[in-house]
C-alpha cells in the first residue's frame, strides 16, 4: 500500500476542525439511496469511491448485488454525471492508466486521473475542473460524494463545503425562517456535497483504522455536534434512504459477531 501523505495529514486538520469527519448520510451500501430523492432534491451529480464502495478492493468489476442501484444512479445522474475517484485507479500509481480503463470499461463510468491522492484539496481541485467542463457544469453543492473511508472520502466531501453566502434579505431573517427557506438542504451555516458514508465491507480490510475512524467519529457526534447539525442529518437520513431489506439485515448481523464467531469456530 503506497504512503497517502494527504491522508496521514489529516488528523492535524481534524484538531481544528473535527466535524470534517462527520458524513452527511450513511448507509450500508449504494442500494440504501434513494437517488430518485436525491435528484429531487436538486442534486445532479455523483462521486463514487471504488474499493470496497463499489468493487471488492482491487478487483475492477462491480459486485454484482450491486448492479441494479448502480444502473439505477447512472440513469438518474446521466452517465457523464457519475465519476469515480479511487486512490488506485485513475491515481499516480495507476501505471499506463491500465486499471483506470478497465474500471471504466466494467462500471461503464469515467474514472477521474488525478496525481495527488483523497483527500488532498489538488484532487478536490481535479474533481471540479471534471464537473466544471461538463456541458452543463455542476456545482459543490449539486454533488453527492460516496465512500467507505472517513479519513478520505469523507474529509474530502467536507473540504469541499464552504461558509453559507448570507444575502441582505437573508440577514434580515431570523434564523429559523432561514433553516426553513432552504427546505432543510444545506447545513445550518455550510453549503456544500451530501457525504455518504457506506459501512459494508466487500472485503475486510483497513480493520484497524476503521475502528480508529469510528471512535473519532462516535467522538465527534457526541461532544462537538450542534443539536441544529444533528437536526439536520436526521432529516438528510430520513429523506434519502431507504429502509434496509430484512435478508440484508441478516446478512448485517452475519457480518458482525456472529459471522466472526462462525469463522472461528470453522479454523
Ligand atoms: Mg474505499
Amino acid at each position: 500500500m503506497p504512503l497517502n501523505v494527504p491522508g496521514i495529514l489529516v488528523p492535524l486538520h481534524l484538531l481544528i476542525n473535527p466535524r470534517l469527519v462527520v458524513p452527511s448520510v450513511v448507509v450500508r451500501d449504494i442500494r440504501q439511496l434513494d437517488f430518485q430523492a436525491l435528484y429531487r432534491a436538486g442534486y445532479r451529480g455523483a462521486v463514487f469511491d471504488k474499493d470496497n464502495c463499489l468493487t471488492v478492493p482491487h478487483e475492477d468489476r462491480l459486485v454484482p448485488e450491486l448492479t441494479e442501484a448502480w444502473k439505477e444512479c447512472r440513469e438518474t445522474f446521466g452517465p457523464g454525471n457519475v465519476l469515480i475517484v479511487s486512490n488506485t485507479a485513475g491515481s499516480h500509481m495507476d501505471v499506463g492508466e491500465i486499471e483506470a480503463e478497465s474500471v471504466t470499461y466494467h462500471l461503464s463510468a469515467p474514472v477521474l486521473r488525478h496525481p495527488s491522492l483523497k483527500p488532498s484539496y489538488s484532487c478536490i481541485n481535479s474533481i471540479r475542473a471534471y464537473f466544471a467542463s461538463l456541458p452543463r457544469p455542476i456545482r459543490d453543492e449539486e454533488l453527492i460524494i460516496v465512500g467507505d473511508r472517513l479519513l478520505t472520502d469523507i474529509v474530502m466531501a467536507n473540504r469541499m463545503t464552504r461558509r453559507r453566502p448570507v444575502s441582505d434579505s437573508e440577514k434580515a431573517a431570523s434564523e429559523e425562517k432561514r433553516l426553513e427557506s432552504d427546505l432543510g438542504l444545506s447545513r445550518p451555516d455550510r453549503v456544500g456535497p451530501l457525504a455518504v458514508l457506506t459501512e459494508g465491507l466487500w472485503k475486510r480490510e483497513a480493520l484497524a483504522l476503521r475502528a480508529l475512524e469510528k471512535g473519532m467519529l462516535k467522538s465527534v457526534e457526541r461532544w462537538v455536534l450542534s443539536p441544529h447539525e444533528v437536526a439536520w442529518r436526521e432529516r438528510m437520513q430520513h429523506r434519502f434512504v431507504k429502509p434496509m431489506h430484512v435478508e440484508e439485515e441478516v446478512l448485517k448481523v452475519r457480518d458482525g459477531w456472529l459471522r466472526r464467531l462462525w469463522d472461528r469456530l470453522r479454523k
